[in-house]
């Protein structure tokens, strides 16, 4: 196990309705040194990849992707989420269904702050449905810009997202891909990770 499945064994909380909880560590109370980790093995794992600016999505993203940003030296935009939107000329706006919330959001960016020459590691803690992620993958492609990477914390394989964003021919990499989870004994399983 990595560290990172090491503290979901630990400290995560198998839920009734496919919901890990990680807010002892990721999306709540936040680990920093975890995140840490976490941006020296994306760093490891993205070496052969120029990136310019890392894009992530309001809440639970924003803490790990400026953790993340360190190990790269590049600034951090996160997508905002808004259900009334006025200033559209000046945003790019993607439409994302919440997994946790069961509902639809829209996200939007400041079209000033990403530019066609913009390589863009993606950064978020979870991977579902895969709803999140292509909200940000067509901000980044509405700007003409290039997802160079997408950096997940936790997948869950056993939902149907990293499968469509790889399909999609995305360089996608979960540092944990959970197998299956059980509600019932809080057991977790996870897939084999690169060596
Ligand atoms: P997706 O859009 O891929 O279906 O879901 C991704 C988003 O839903 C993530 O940004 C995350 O905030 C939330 N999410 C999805 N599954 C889980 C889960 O099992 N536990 C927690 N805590 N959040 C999740």
């Amino acid at each position: 196990m990595n560290f990172l499945e090491k503290k979901i064994v630990e400290q995560g909380v198998v839920e009734k309705g496919n919901v890990l909880k990680v807010d002892r560590f990721l999306n709540h109370q936040m680990d920093i040194e975890l995140f840490n980790e976490m941006g020296k093995e994306f760093k490891k794992r993205f070496k052969d990849v120029e990136i310019n600016k890392i894009i992530t999505i309001e809440a639970s993203g924003i803490g790990i992707a400026c953790v993340v940003a360190q190990h790269f030296n590049v600034p951090v935009v996160f997508a905002k989420k808004s259900k009334s939107i006025n200033i559209e000329g000046e945003m790019y706006i993607a439409e994302v269904e919440s997994f946790t919330h069961k509902c639809k959001n829209q996200v939007i960016v400041s079209k000033k702050l990403i530019n066609p020459e913009d390589k863009i590691l993606i950064i978020d803690d979870f991977l579902a449905n895969g709803c999140a992620l292509q909200g940000l993958i067509s901000i980044v492609n509405d700007a003409g810009a290039e997802v160079a990477g997408i950096g997940i914390a936790i997948e869950k394989g056993f939902q149907n997202g990293g499968k469509i964003i790889r399909n999609l021919g995305y360089r996608l990499e979960s540092l944990a891909i959970v197998q299956s989870m059980d509600p019932e004994n809080g057991t977790i399983k996870f897939l084999p990770q690169p060596v």
